[in-house]
């Protein structure tokens, strides 16, 4: 990842650059480094990205860039997606990225009593600049007519494959035969079959195309997370070597000298290991690796340099003892296990801080994740004295035992 790209490049108003910075959105996403440019251009986009890439701000950002100046504030841009709970996420972060700009949206979505009808009807009637709906609940509102979207400058169709999955084509065909022909088209879309391509070669002008490959998580993997404050990650640490068999294990720090830290404590705990970093001299990092790959060094400590350059088929064991900041980062280190079809396990350490890391990790696997929960307290509370002063060794200490909360 290049850390020396930053939202400032694109020359964005500063209203918005001053919502991104609200938000805690630093650097942007592949897909927003890729598709923000094209947009911003005038250009129509067929962009291929899963949920958890950072999609919605691909979009949402030359949108809000476009319409903050306007004089003469209209229903500019329409946002179709397939569910109520994506129309509000993407509604909620129109709203956050806008939040220093005199942006409006609504979102419209199906389902609720007659009062969520009355209240969504009444929204569209008072207006806004952005419309985020999901497409039956629109297309009922616009087949009564009362609804002018003639001057619509910017369609994007958000999730098309669920979309058609979910049979909102015809819907979408009704609702785009009564836009205006001239108007910037973009469509994103986890998947590219070959009915998206035809709707976007029914839709769309000359599209750029952007595709962000993510691989997702092998099957064979366990992924589970465990809840710690930060004072006893070392000691819940101990306890899952020691619960957990393993041959050959990788633990996953954020930083070099949390890496180097780790190595040192675990070593002086007992735990054979080794640390792994790009301070290292190749020549060093591959001895490491031919102990690692011939079973002789049971535990490799790393930073993601870990995560991508290691080409070892039975590592049983990884885990996260921080939450990676980039969900990607997360696909590729629990990669390094469940491979060449063998069972694999991934544990990952989450503090309170990295609730929200975690659900975009969540987002991007596509699924909730277990918690696996020790059923003594005191794992997410701070320490008492007596408890926490000699356990970190994990020598001597109550050998846990580790229950999954059913779903
Ligand atoms: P999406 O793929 O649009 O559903 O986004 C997934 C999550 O990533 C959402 O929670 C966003 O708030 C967050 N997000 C999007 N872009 C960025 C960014 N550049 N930096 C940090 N978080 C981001």
């Amino acid at each position: 990842m290049n850390d020396e790209i930053g939202f400032d490049r694109f020359g964005l108003h500063p209203d918005v650059l001053d919502g991104l910075a609200a938000m805690g959105f630093r650097k942007p996403s592949p897909v927003q480094q890729q598709a923000i440019p094209l947009i911003l251009d005038g250009r129509d986009l067929i962009a291929c990205a899963q949920t958890g890439t950072g999609k919605t701000a691909a979009f949402v950002l030359p949108l809000i860039d476009h319409l903050i100046d306007l004089d003469d504030r209209h229903l500019s841009a329409l946002i179709l997606t397939p569910t109520r709970e994506l129309a509000l996420q993407i509604d909620q972060q129109i709203e956050g990225l806008s939040y220093y700009s005199p942006i409006s949206s609504i979102p419209i979505y199906g389902g609720g009593d007659g009062a969520l009808w009355d209240q969504q009807h009444k929204a569209l009637r008072q207006g806004a600049d952005l419309v985020v709906a999901t497409p039956g609940r629109l297309w009922s509102f616009m087949a009564t007519g009362n609804f002018q979207f003639d001057r619509l400058r910017y369609l994007i169709l958000d999730e098309a494959d669920r979309m058609l999955d979910m049979g909102f084509l015809e819907d979408i065909m009704r609702i785009v035969a009564r836009l205006p022909k001239e108007r910037q088209t973009l469509m994103f879309s986890a998947t590219m079959p070959d009915r998206i391509r035809q709707l976007a070669s029914s839709i769309l002008r000359d599209p750029a195309q952007v595709s962000i490959a993510v691989s997702r998580p092998a099957d064979k993997i366990e992924q589970m997370a465990l809840q710690v404050m930060d004072d006893r990650k070392l000691e819940v640490l101990l306890a899952l070597l020691a619960e957990f068999p393993f041959r050959s294990a990788l633990i996953f720090c954020s930083s070099k000298d949390k890496v180097k830290q780790l190595h040192q404590t675990l070593r002086k705990s007992g735990v054979m290991n080794e640390a792994f970093h790009s301070d290292l001299e190749q020549q060093v990092r591959e001895e490491i690796m031919r102990g690692f790959k011939a079973g002789r060094l049971p535990v490799l400590v790393g930073t993601d340099v870990l995560s991508r350059g290691i080409d070892v088929d039975n590592i049983d064991l990884v885990i996260n003892y921080d939450v990676p900041p980039d969900p990607e980062d997360y696909v590729h280190r629990i990669g390094r296990t469940g491979r060449a079809e063998r069972n694999g396990r991934s544990i990952t350490i989450v503090n309170p801080m990295d609730l929200r890391r975690w659900k975009r990790i969540e987002e991007l696997v596509g699924r909730a994740l277990p918690w696996t929960e020790r059923p003594l307290c005191g794992w997410i509370g701070s320490v008492p004295k007596s408890e926490s002063r000699g356990s970190s060794g994990g020598k001597g200490g109550r050998k846990p035992s580790y229950k999954k909360r059913s779903k």
